[in-house]
C-alpha cells in the first residue's frame, strides 16, 4: 500500500492547517509522499510580481506580505531561525528574478517567480511533520519533474518522470515521508518550468502513477465534490463515490475543486482518488474510482462561465468532405482546443472557454480572419456551458421532460448529447446560467 497525497494552498495556509494535515499524515502510515501547494494567497502575490509593471516600493511591500505569511507559520517552530533563512534566500532570488521581469517580461522569468512559493510550502511543510515524530525529509520534485519548455503550462515527460522517481524518489520512500512541490517541474534547458495554475493536483496524480502508488488522496477546504456548486444552489450535497469518467467531466466542465488534468493519469494507471477537507478529515469526502457501486442516471451539474462560440458557415461544405479538417487545422495551428461541436450540412458551431485574464490563446482577430479565407464566422460571447453530468445519458430516455421542460423559458443557445455517455452539455445566456443550474438541481437532485 502507498498512498500520495496532496495538500491544497488552504491546507497549507498556517501552522495550525499544517499541523491538522501532519496529523493526517500521521494516522495513514501508508501515505509516504506528499505534493504541496504553495501557501494561501502566496501564488496569487507571485502572479503579480510576475506580471505587472511595479515599483520598488510596490515589489518591496508584496514580498513583505510574503514573507510574513511564511514566517507566521515558522516563528511557531523550534528550527524557525533556520527556515527563515531558506525564505529569506528564495526572497532573495525572488528580488532578483523579479527586477528582471520588470525589464524583460518573459515566461521564462515568470516560472521562475511563480515556482517560489510551493519551495516554501514545501521546506516548512516537512519541518511540521518532523514535530509531529515522522522521519520526513523534503525532496526538489524539479529532479523528477522533466517538462518541456512551454513556460506556464509546461508539459511533463511521463516516461522520465517514471524513470526518475524509480531511482531517484522511490528509494527514499522506504524510510521516510518525503514532502515535495506540486505544479513546478525543470526542462531541458535547466530552468523551471510551471504546469498552469492549480497545477499541484495534477502534479499529484503524475508522481503517484510514478511511484507505482494504490491511492491518491486530494485535501483541500471542502468535504469532497458536490452534486454542484453550493454557491448556486444551497441544497447541493457532498458526493460520496463517483466514478473517473463522471468525475472528469465535472472537473473539465467548471467544478472548481480538481485541476482538469488531474485524473488523467489516475484513470491511466487505475489509481483510486480520495477527495476531502483537511480541516475535517473525518467528515468524510469523494472517492473517484473506475467501478462505482451506484449510477445514477443525474451525478451533477457542472456550469462554465464565459464561453465563445463560433459558428463557421460556408456553402463548399454541401456535400463535401475534408471541410472540416481545414477548419480544425487552423485551431491546432493557434492551439485552441474545442470543447463543444454541432454541425449541420453546411455550417458548425464550436465551444471554447475563454476565462477573463486567462494566459491561453483565445479567439483572436488572427484567427478569425483565417476561418475567413475559408468561410462566413460568426463569434459570440457571454454564454455559459452547462454539464448535466451522470451515468448512461446517451442511452436514457426522458431527458427532454427532466432537462428542458424545466427550463423551457430560456433561451438554449446550442446542445450537445450523444458523444458521451457521461454527460449532456448546453449553452445559455450567461446572465441565465446560475439560476438554470439552481432549478435543474432542485429538479434533478431534491
Ligand atoms: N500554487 C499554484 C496555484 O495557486 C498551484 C496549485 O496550488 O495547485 O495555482
Ligand atoms: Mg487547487
Amino acid at each position: 500500500m502507498l498512498n500520495v497525497a496532496k495538500f491544497g494552498g488552504t491546507s497549507v495556509a498556517d501552522y495550525d492547517a499544517m499541523v491538522r494535515c501532519a496529523n493526517i499524515i500521521k494516522s495513514q502510515p501508508e501515505t509516504k509522499l506528499v505534493a504541496v501547494s504553495a501557501s494561501s494567497g502566496v501564488t496569487n502575490h507571485l502572479v503579480t510580481l510576475s506580471q505587472q509593471i511595479l515599483s520598488v516600493e510596490e515589489q518591496t511591500q508584496i514580498i513583505e506580505q510574503i514573507r510574513k505569511i511564511q514566517y507566521n507559520i515558522t516563528q511557531h517552530l523550534t528550527v524557525e531561525t533556520e527556515l527563515n533563512l531558506i525564505i529569506d534566500q528564495v526572497l532573495t532570488s525572488l528580488i532578483e528574478l523579479t527586477t528582471q521581469q520588470n525589464t524583460l517580461q518573459t515566461a521564462k522569468t515568470a516560472d521562475a517567480i511563480l515556482a517560489c512559493g510551493e519551495q516554501m510550502s514545501s521546506q516548512i511543510f516537512a519541518q511540521v511533520l518532523k514535530t509531529v515524530g515522522l522521519n520526513c525529509l523534503c525532496f526538489d520534485v524539479r529532479n523528477v519533474m522533466k517538462t518541456n519548455s512551454l513556460y506556464g503550462k509546461a508539459v511533463v515527460d511521463i516516461e522520465q518522470l517514471a524513470s526518475n522517481c524509480a531511482s531517484q524518489l522511490s528509494p527514499l520512500l522506504q524510510e521516510h515521508v518525503v514532502v515535495t512541490q506540486g505544479f513546478i517541474g525543470r526542462d531541458g534547458l535547466d530552468n523551471t518550468t510551471t504546469l498552469g495554475r492549480g497545477g499541484s493536483d495534477y502534479s499529484a496524480a503524475l508522481l503517484a502513477e510514478a511511484v507505482n502508488a494504490t491511492g491518491l488522496s486530494i485535501w483541500t477546504d471542502v468535504v469532497g465534490i458536490f452534486t454542484t456548486d453550493p454557491r448556486i444552489a444551497s441544497s447541493a450535497r457532498a458526493i460520496p463515490e463517483i466514478s473517473f469518467g463522471e468525475a472528469a467531466e465535472m472537473a473539465t466542465f467548471g467544478a472548481k475543486i480538481l485541476h482538469p488534468a488531474t485524473l488523467i493519469p489516475a484513470m491511466r494507471s487505475d489509481i483510486p482518488v480520495f477527495v476531502g477537507s483537511s480541516r475535517e478529515p473525518e467528515a468524510g469526502g469523494t472517492q473517484i474510482r473506475q467501478e462505482v457501486a451506484s449510477k445514477p442516471t443525474y451525478r451533477s451539474i457542472a456550469i462554465r462561465k464565459e464561453q465563445t462560440l463560433v459558428t463557421v458557415k460556408s456553402p463548399a461544405m454541401l456535400h463535401a468532405s475534408g471541410f472540416l479538417v481545414q477548419v480544425f487545422s487552423i485551431l491546432a495551428k493557434h492551439e485552441l482546443s474545442v470543447d463543444l461541436i454541432t454541425t449541420s450540412e453546411i455550417s458548425v458551431a464550436l465551444t471554447f472557454d475563454n476565462p477573463t485574464g486567462s494566459t491561453q490563446a483565445l479567439i483572436t482577430q488572427a484567427v478569425v480572419e483565417e476561418l475567413e479565407q475559408l468561410c462566413e464566422v460568426t463569434v459570440e460571447h457571454g454564454l455559459s456551458l452547462v454539464a448535466v453530468v451522470g451515468n448512461n445519458l446517451h442511452a436514457s430516455i426522458g431527458l427532454g421532460s427532466d432537462i428542458f421542460d424545466n427550463i423551457s423559458d430560456v433561451h438554449i443557445r446550442m446542445i450537445c448529447h450523444g458523444a458521451s455517455a457521461n454527460n449532456l452539455c448546453f449553452l445559455v445566456n450567461e446572465k441565465d446560467g446560475n439560476k438554470v443550474v439552481e432549478t435543474l438541481h432542485d429538479k434533478l437532485f431534491v
